[in-house]
């Protein structure tokens, strides 16, 4: 396809779709053009011909890389087989909740949706529905979903810290008041928040991992806090692992830290690409749902369960459990992040360059980690985002938007990282003159 194919489509999209794209944050200001042709194992391809070396995932669900060929066979066999009825349950739906009852330690029974926000909007009305009561406690920096109830205070300006900092219009305050905001790993406010609202509390929910805004590793003391406030209460501990699930470990987070929330939410990995969510926990609150007849809390979705999706998910956690993927993601991982500390050291630009297992991320600034969204207001935006424009000229994509993660998946291999290295020594330097 030449330029003038893809400006032409580009343009055709802008004229029948807002913005040109389907969804937010997917259209990048340096290159309004872009459209994607191809994409297969750690490569996705432009218009134009380009390929590109592709560490954003598509924000973190192919983690066996692109297109991979047991998924997409995998979706055809169900498919041939199968297809959406509405009617009673498949034996695919049976294996994969089956599956992750045993992986996932929280979950005693799941239910299945299409998307993240679905599980993690249904995870709240349950929470609601079986205290009582009213408040949500999330946290500056997480990211949840679109849904009403989360949606504030993810990348908010220092002057929005702290008061309600909705990410859309057409939110009615009362429902952003009833979402309590807290400083992530702040152990103080959590008990602060508990001692002034304990009783309306429903929902703590959190990322136990804040990937929505790159990586703030948890301190323990922080999970266990959470764990032990909300029990004490009577208030539903909610882990979003909508990214750090199947990534991190097949167990999630709670395998990890050993901290054992009442409810999950999970998605993107969990079938490598193609759209799928689920929303588990303790039996006795899973149970509430309407899915279980006369239950109260009603649940429901043309497409939950779909057949070939949930082959998607089942061929997926396959691969994830037999072969090396978590090794080799958490190998190439770690070379990453010491060839980039190595790279911004030798060419003297200060950077914090952090992650977990197959998530990275270089902040530009001085200083420890960060322990919370506060501390990455320290982070250069433009040196972040022109790097990563810059990368682009070397054949790496990595998304060119401030405070965004980079993954690494099983189709990477030890060649992308020395060529991420290598571009990454020109590109810094460059964006750094700019
Ligand atoms: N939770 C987390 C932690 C997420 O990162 C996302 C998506 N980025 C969601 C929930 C929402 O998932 P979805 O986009 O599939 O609705």
């Amino acid at each position: 396809m030449n330029t003038t194919s893809t400006v032409d489509t580009a343009q055709r999209a802008r004229a029948v779709i807002p913005g040109g794209v389907n969804s937010g944050q997917r259209s990048l200001p340096d290159w309004p053009d872009l459209v994607v042709t191809q994409a297969q194992g750690a490569r996705i391809v432009d218009g134009e011909g380009r390929s590109y070396t592709d560490y954003h995932a598509a924000f973190g669900p192919p983690l066996l890389g692109h297109n991979a060929p047991e998924v997409t066979a995998a979706v055809a066999a169900a498919g041939q087989r199968l297809d959406l009825c509405g009617v009673g349950v498949s034996s695919y739906e049976v294996e994969l909740a089956e599956t992750l009852a045993e992986l996932v330690p929280s979950i005693e029974k799941v239910l299945l949706t299409s998307t993240g926000s679905e599980a993690t909007f249904h995870a709240l009305r349950l929470a609601r529905a079986v205290t009582g009561r009213r408040l949500v406690v999330k946290f500056q920096g997480c990211y949840h979903g679109w849904h009403d109830s989360v949606s504030l205070n993810v990348i908010s300006s220092p002057d929005r810290i702290g008061s309600p900092d909705p990410i859309s219009a057409g939110i009615l305050p009362e429902v952003l008041a009833a979402t309590l905001v807290l400083p992530f790993n702040d152990v103080n406010a959590v008990h602060r928040a508990f001692a002034e609202h304990g009783d309306d509390i429903a929902a703590v929910i959190l990322e136990p991992v804040p990937h929505n805004i790159g990586c703030v590793l948890p301190d323990q003391e922080f999970l266990s806090t959470l764990r032990r406030e909300t029990e004490r209460h009577g208030s539903v501990l909610v882990f979003d692992e909508v990214i750090t699930g199947f990534r991190h470990a097949l167990g999630g987070w709670q395998e990890i830290s050993g901290i054992t929330p009442d409810l999950t939410t999970l998605g993107k990995a969990i079938a490598n690409g193609y759209p799928l969510g689920a929303l588990g926990g303790r039996a006795d609150l899973m149970e509430e749902f309407s899915s279980n007849p006369g239950s109260p809390v009603f649940f429901a979705g043309t497409y939950n369960g779909h057949p070939a999706i949930v082959s998607a998910a089942l061929a997926t956690l396959r691969i994830l459990r037999t072969a090396p993927v978590h090794d080799h993601v958490f190998r190439l991982g770690d070379r990453i992040r010491t060839g980039l500390a190595e790279v911004m050291a030798d060419v003297g630009v200060p950077a914090v360059v952090t992650g977990y297992g197959s998530v990275f991320v270089t902040y530009f600034m001085e200083g420890a980690p960060p322990r919370s969204y506060d501390d990455l207001l320290r982070n250069d935006a433009a040196l972040f985002v022109g790097y990563r424009q810059r990368l682009r000229e070397h054949g790496i994509f990595e998304l060119p938007l401030n405070l965004k993660r980079s993954h690494v998946s099983y189709a990477h291999t030890d060649a992308d990282v020395d060529a991420l290295l290598e571009g990454t020594r020109a590109a810094v330097q460059r964006a750094r003159q700019e």
